[in-house]
């Protein structure tokens, strides 16, 4: 990629004002609560309302709560660029922040130095994504809203820079990851009904012993999940016998498992060999079971245009940059049902995250923006020529 072309991020700018942002909402312990709706949630978008204010930008709140910005008087489409504000009751600073201040630095850096694209872009801080209060039912609530919105048609894609939130960049030594897709989650409960016995007077082989059926399952998901897709993963996080005592053989026994995969595929894939093995490891123990699927969130795969784009970008930038699929949710999820989107990781020191442990080097904070950038500048050329839209882009 030509770069001479590029504006440089600011940043001191970019660390600074991370820096405010993590203050506002901050126990004396650095962890952050800025839960959705909130006061502290409520002056942390203020301020960020604010600073965009102060740099000339027409900033604005939607009916939902999520504060968008871009520049006076223009008339789209707009890319749109950002994460969300809220946070975890005892929250990291960089969850969501960093990708909103990011996002700000890089609109400001298109603004300040008059490119042609700073008439395409808008930022958003997103409102209510962590889903922690009893109202929010699950969170993604302001993402949610926009897919509904008539401002989406304005409106030509969407990039996210968060940071990775586990521990396999830093393990792999990367510094950026264009992100293919979100993982698919779905939930389970596993239900076995045995026979209740005295556990000294039954031998082994004369057993219905429901717990027996659930533990070997909790014990083989590991396998069906590698077996299916080396990158799926699961997890069996509740185990129950009953009536639960040592000296008597368990006759009913509840397990919720958790599988989370790339592709809708693989969890089907997964799903079908949970029962089939189920099926069998019942009839082993002379025990009937039944798993229940309790929910499901879709897999979510990014534009392949636009994650190669990014791929691109990130590569001309370092050599430590590889794909990576995130396992956790982001409001990229929804909005990619409505908009091409794609995502871009920084790592997470040591893995931590919805922790006032969570870290990343500030070379890498800058890096990451800057590589959002190049992505904007990009990506947006991409789209609106795609879109047959008459902008003539100088990069
Ligand atoms: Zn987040």
């Amino acid at each position: 990629m030509d770069t001479a072309h590029i504006p440089g991020i600011n940043a001191q700018r970019l660390l600074t004002d991370l820096t405010h942002l993590s203050q506002i909402g901050a126990g004396p312990d650095g962890a952050v609560h800025r839960i959705a709706g909130n006061k502290a949630d409520w002056a942390g978008r203020d301020w960020i309302d604010k600073t965009m204010r102060v740099a000339g930008l027409h900033s604005y709140y939607d009916d939902t709560g999520n504060v968008f910005a871009r520049r006076k008087a223009t008339e789209g489409p707009w890319l749109l660029i950002g994460s969300h504000a809220d946070t975890v009751p005892g929250g990291g600073h960089l969850d969501g922040a960093y990708g909103v201040i990011a996002a700000m630095e890089v609109l400001r850096t298109l603004h300040e130095s008059g490119h042609p694209m700073a008439d395409h872009v808008e930022t958003v801080a997103w409102f209510d994504e962590e889903g922690v209060t009893p109202e929010s039912n699950g969170g993604l609530v302001g993402s949610t809203a926009l897919t509904r919105d008539p401002h989406a048609d304005e409106l030509v894609g969407y990039l996210e820079l968060h940071v990775e939130q586990g521990p396999r960049m830093e393990a792999s030594g990367l510094e950026l990851s264009p992100v293919t897709g979100i993982v698919g989650v779905r939930r389970y409960t596993l239900a076995v009904r045995g026979q209740e016995n005295h556990a000294g007077t039954t031998p082994f082989h004369l057993r219905a012993d429901a717990g027996r059926v659930a533990s070997r399952m909790a014990a083989a998901l590991r396998d069906i999940c590698t077996e299916a897709d080396p990158f799926s993963i699961g997890n069996a996080g509740v185990i129950e016998f009953g009536p639960g005592a040592a000296n008597v053989v368990p006759g009913t026994a509840r397990t919720e498992i958790e599988i989370r995969a790339g592709q809708e595929s693989t969890l089907d894939l997964i799903e079908a060999e949970l029962r089939d093995r189920l099926a069998q490891v019942a009839v082993e123990e002379s025990c009937t079971a039944a798993l229940d699927r309790t929910s499901a969130k879709p897999a979510a795969q990014f534009d392949k245009r636009l994650v190669d784009t990014v791929d691109d970008v990130c590569r001309s930038r370092t050599e430590a940059c590889e794909p990576l699929l995130s396992y956790a949710g982001h409001d990229a999820s929804v909005i990619s049902t409505r908009l091409p989107t794609a995502m871009l990781f920084v790592p997470s020191t040591g893995g931590f995250s919805h922790s006032n442990r969570e870290h990343t080097p500030d070379k890498q904070l800058v890096l990451g923006t800057q590589a959002l950038l190049d992505a904007v500048v990009r990506t947006s050329a991409l789209l609106l020529n795609t879109r047959g839209d008459d902008v003539i882009l100088a990069a």
